[in-house]
């Protein structure tokens, strides 16, 4: 947007402000601030009380920082200890009396700084000869003009992306006060009435950098959090029109009763019943395709649900209807297709699965059936994408593992139907927080038990694989089958290969009898069916693999899992791993292998816990959302991912996001879309689209 007035706004580009010259300007734009607003979104880290000073003669040798000092600068002297070392030495003193300060290799220290000239310290005092010394504290001249400043002075963090810029944390505490003097907020707003959202804005923006009190400077950092939330939500709005046809807030689940009278070898569980029920409810109700996320702990039977809801629709819709069902990798879609014929044999012959890995003559003739409206259940991996597929009426889309996917994949099978509803089955559980934001455009349905009789899978820890010998002898007595993963190590192909490898030489020598194979991403996909046709026929006792394993497949006398170097995975993923066993009554255990330490506090926690909705929490916390949800991770680092943030308030940013959309003046709605495009454009252009 240009405008004619010379004053700054907030959509002033910061090249045109005064002590910004080009280079630095480039540097800013390199690092994501291209205008005004995009530094005074930059949060303090604290807050400096200038009137609350500390005499020196208070300072404690206790290695925290205990408050602000203001003092005078006796002498300076710096030394070079080594070649890359240098120490600067200074005293200061005040009225009450000296003390001694150092900082390693900041020696531009000693022409900034001048001797009688007075300055404000801040920084943690270590003991040196029984006296304090200020090590490595901050420091910034005292000047007159700031004498009449507010009471609580900013500190900005110094390692943010302004450092590539030269922008001192001092320097941006100066331009960031001469934009709030000089600023006009009427003119950077369409309107700037009472009953319109931009004066609190204004507002909080002035109190977050200079606020009178701590409690003035929370709310300015809620409302900011807020409007950032608000953007994203505005984001995740058109997201779903774009999948859904319409603007609209994501429903509550309906609870219809629907008649399911399948013969099962058990029974549904409640959580299964329910989730079916929402599902129906949803796409019977023929406002908007459905657009779903269906969650819940593994080995709950989501795959089940799916399947039920899809014959539920066929049958209300007849002969006409296909339905996809896509899985990340043939191994598992081959499992799917096999499981459903079996559950429901009567249906058997409406039935295919594509691959990438079949004859041409063999995937000819299924498109053909295809596109005729022959089949109506299509199982199948990537391969559902290509261009010669096509549907004569594909009306509903499952996705299982969709942290396996990306968001163009999704993009792509939804658009071979026509508006077909969609079901997306999640690995792991998701934190309401995060599926409130990067999922924030769905519905859900959440199972959230077990079936009856599973028993938790016994986990442990042990430094060593070595020192899993006496359990894998064990399980192999008992007939039981052993998994074995190593990690994928991303920087090099080969040295994942290697680790399958090297694991796949130690247990061969342990084990000289036992029948092991190896199994990776690596393998083409013949090879790969063959070993898990005859893992699943019980011909392999160790089967020692890469994470392919994690997704999905089942099988039964799988008692004993073992992870080696545990610690480079995430909770939830393990948790999955783990999952592959258990799936049955026999007892099973769990081994992670690790010899880091430090870690093992993580991994302690997988040992006591069970529950993959509280993993999720931890990894939330501990690794953040890239863990949990997969290949729609990019700019994940976004502060309005943070887990601090509550659900409540996500939810009503939502609101305010869909009343913005909706019943917001157009000048308004225009604004808030534009700094949505700004602030979340570039990184989030296929997540905002509807991919
Ligand atoms: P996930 O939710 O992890 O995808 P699956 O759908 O693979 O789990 O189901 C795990 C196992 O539990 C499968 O062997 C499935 O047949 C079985 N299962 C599903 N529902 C039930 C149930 N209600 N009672 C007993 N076993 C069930
Ligand atoms: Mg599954």
């Amino acid at each position: 947007m240009t405008r004619s007035c010379t004053k700054l706004i907030l959509d002033t580009p910061v090249q045109d402000l005064k002590g910004i010259g080009p280079k630095k300007a480039q540097a800013l734009k390199q690092a994501g601030f291209f205008s005004l607003l995009d530094l005074l979104r930059i949060s303090p880290i604290r807050y400096q009380d200038r009137s609350q000073i500390v005499p020196l003669c208070r300072l404690l040798p206790d290695n925290t920082a205990q408050g602000l000092f203001k003092a005078k600068l006796k002498a300076l002297k710096s030394f070079r200890i080594r070649r890359g070392l240098a120490i600067i030495n200074a005293t200061f003193y005040d009225s009450s009396t000296e003390v001694k300060a150092r900082w390693f290799n900041k020696t531009y220290l000693t022409r900034q700084l001048k001797v009688e000239n007075e300055y404000w310290l801040f920084g943690p005092a270590v003991e040196m000869k029984g006296q304090p010394v200020l090590s490595n504290p901050e420091i910034e001249p005292v000047k007159d003009e700031e004498l009449q400043q507010q009471n609580l002075t900013p500190v900005y963090p110094s390692k943010s992306a302004l450092s590539q810029a030269k922008i001192s944390p001092l320097a941006l505490r100066k331009l960031i006060t001469r934009i709030l003097a000089e600023i006009d907020w009427p003119g950077s707003f369409p309107v700037f009435s009472a009953d319109s959202p931009f004066p609190a804005i204004a507002n909080a923006f002035k109190n977050l950098h200079f606020p009178a009190e701590e409690k003035q400077a929370k709310k300015a950092e809620f409302t900011m959090a807020f409007f950032d939330q608000v953007l994203f939500q505005i984001g995740v709005l058109q997201r779903r029109k774009h999948l859904t046809g319409t603007l609209s807030l994501p429903d509550k689940n309906k609870t219809d009763k629907n008649n399911l009278d399948y013969e099962l070898p058990f029974n549904l569980t409640n959580s299964q019943i329910k989730t079916i029920n929402e599902i129906l409810g949803d796409i019977e109700s023929a406002r908007h395709p459905m657009n779903r996320l269906l969650q819940g702990d593994v080995g709950c039977g989501k795959t089940l649900v799916a399947f039920i809801t899809m014959l539920e629709h066929f049958k209300k819709h007849g002969h006409q209807t296909q339905i996809a069902f896509m899985a990340p990798t043939e191994v598992l879609a081959r499992q799917q297709l096999a499981t459903f014929k079996n559950f429901f044999t009567e249906f058997a012959n409406k039935t295919a699965i594509l691959t990438g890995s079949q004859k041409t003559a063999e995937r000819n003739e299924i498109n053909r059936q295809i596109k005729e409206g022959e089949l109506n259940f299509i199982f199948g991996t990537h391969a559902l994408f290509q261009d010669k597929v096509v549907f004569k009426n594909l009306s509903y889309c499952i996705v299982d593992e969709q942290q396996r996917f990306g968001v163009n994949h999704r993009r792509s099978f939804y658009r071979k139907g026509f508006n077909p509803h969609q079901l997306l089955l999640s690995a792991t559980p998701i934190p309401r927080t995060l599926s409130l934001t990067i999922f924030g455009d769905m519905e859900t349905s959440i199972i959230d038990e077990l079936p009856p009789g599973r028993k938790p899978v016994e986990t442990s820890i042990i430094s060593d694989l070595a020192k899993t010998r006496n359990k894998i002898d064990q399980t192999l007595a008992d007939h039981n089958k052993v998994y074995l993963v190593c990690p994928l190590i991303e920087f090099s192909e080969k040295f994942e290969r290697t680790s399958v490898q090297e694991a796949f030489e130690l247990i061969s020598q342990m084990f000289p009898e036992a029948n092991i194979k190896t199994l990776t991403g690596q393998q083409n996909w013949q090879e790969k069916e063959l070993i898990m046709k005859t893992f699943k026929e019980g011909q392999i006792d160790i089967l020692i693999s890469t994470t392919v394993i994690e997704v999905g497949v089942d099988h039964p006398d799988a008692t004993l899992m073992i992870i080696e170097n545990a610690h480079g995975f995430g909770l939830s993923q393990l948790h999955q791993l783990r999952g592959r066993v258990g799936r049955s009554e026999k007892d099973s255990e769990c081994i992670l292998v690790s010899h880091m330490a430090e870690s093992s506090n993580r991994l302690k926690i997988l040992c006591q816990c069970h529950d993959g909705f509280e993993l999720a929490m931890y990894d939330l916390k501990l690794r953040g959302p890239g863990d949990l949800v997969g290949t729609r991770q990019s700019g994940l680092s976004h502060p309005c991912f943070s887990h601090k943030i509550t659900a409540g308030m996500i939810e009503n940013a939502r609101k305010r996001a869909f009343e913005i959309l909706t019943i917001e003046k157009p000048s308004t709605r225009d604004w808030f879309k534009e700094k949505m495009i700004a602030s979340f454009g570039d990184t989030y252009k296929t997540f905002m689209e509807g991919g």
